[in-house]
């Protein structure tokens, strides 16, 4: 057996925690770098013992270099609480993250994957969100070191292909939720089942009428892994999410249902440029990775709520 040598960065985090478990049961040598601001080694600190595992402490402004075939570049908070702490460190990541990233790919020969977002889309006026939408972003507005960093960072990742022939793959994904997030994260579905094991108030922010699709995190490592093997020349963007959409008044009244909880849902101002609705459209995923999502909302919540009891 070949066992590729595979860099993620942002591997302590959420998603990348979940990556490179199945990177290493799948075979392969895991390198896994992050600079520790959302992520932490709780999340990767079974895999330590495996011989074929290296946490890095490294911040990917500076550059890093390193023989390997692959790169996954999740590196960046994803929390519209945690991007927007310090925002120009948040476009630093996307920017000089993907110029970093790329070059080593360009040096060493490597294929390399960025972990862009439905964000690209901003509050769309299309529904639901194809590839070929170009989407509707603020680029002054609260949450755009997040959505024009991301958007950069894909712009340099098809130009390092156009000019230097870097083999890229481009994934948006979109609302993932599942095990490991951090019970502090800030995102809706582990702000709410937090609330809700602790029979606190439910924070609906707005009216609640606002719509997310959400995917489970083992669907998206799935069509991760997909692309990155997927043939050559196909680079993406590809939408990877769960095309079923809820309203954020229907995952509060489902979460609680779930959890039993006595808490009462509040309402709390809309953060600003919040996106009214949010859909994949994810025709390309099936056609180019042969993939669509597997684990439908009711039973990831389950799974979700159930590692949260263990740590709330
Ligand atoms: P997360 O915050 O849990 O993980 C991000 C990781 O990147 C953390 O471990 C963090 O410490 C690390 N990081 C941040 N800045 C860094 C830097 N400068 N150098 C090195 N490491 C750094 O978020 P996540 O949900 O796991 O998201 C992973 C990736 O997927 C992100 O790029 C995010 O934008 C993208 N994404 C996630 C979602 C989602 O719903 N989870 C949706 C769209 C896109
Ligand atoms: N949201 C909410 N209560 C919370 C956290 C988030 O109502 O405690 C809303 C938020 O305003 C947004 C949706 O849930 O409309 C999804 O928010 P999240 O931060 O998870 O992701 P994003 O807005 O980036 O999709």
């Amino acid at each position: 057996m070949v066992r590729k040598k595979i860099l993620v960065t942002g591997g302590a985090g959420f998603v990348g925690s979940h990556l490179c478990e199945r990177l290493l049961n799948e075979g392969n040598e895991v390198y896994c770098l992050d600079n520790f601001f959302t992520g932490q080694k709780e999340n990767v600190v079974h895999l330590l013992e495996n011989p074929f595992f290296e946490l890095i402490r490294h911040d990917v402004t500076s550059p890093f270099f390193i023989e390997t075939d692959e790169i996954y570049n999740l590196a960046c908070p994803a929390s519209p609480v945690h991007y927007q702490y310090n925002p120009i460190k948040t476009m630093k990541t996307s920017v000089m993250g993907a110029v970093n990233m790329l070059g080593l790919a360009k040096r060493v020969g490597a294929k390399i994957l960025q972990a862009s977002t439905s964000e690209v889309y901003g509050d769309p006026l299309v529904h639901p969100q194809k590839e070929t939408y170009w989407g509707h972003v603020n680029p002054i507005g609260d949450r755009a070191c997040y959505d024009e960093g991301k958007r950069s960072a894909e712009t340099l990742f098809v130009n390092y292909h156009k000019q230097n022939n870097v083999n890229i793959k481009i994934i948006r994904i979109f609302n993932t939720y599942g095990p490991k997030m951090h019970p502090n994260d800030g995102r809706v579905v582990s702000n709410f089942i937090v609330q809700a094991l602790q029979n606190h108030d439910i924070t609906v922010y707005g009216k609640g009428n606002q719509t997310r699709s959400f995917q489970y995190v083992d669907d998206l490592v799935e069509g991760m892994i997909r692309l990155m093997n997927s043939r050559d020349g196909f680079t993406g963007p590809v939408n990877v999410g769960n095309p079923n959409e809820f309203t954020i008044l229907e995952l509060a009244q489902k979460v609680i249902e779930l959890t039993g909880s006595k808490s009462k849902i509040i309402y709390k101002p809309l953060p600003s440029d919040d996106p009214m609705q949010r859909q994949p459209d994810i025709s390309l995923a099936k056609k180019e990775l042969d993939w669509s999502p597997k684990v439908q909302l009711e039973e990831g919540l389950i799974k979700t709520i159930d590692f949260f009891k263990k740590i709330v």
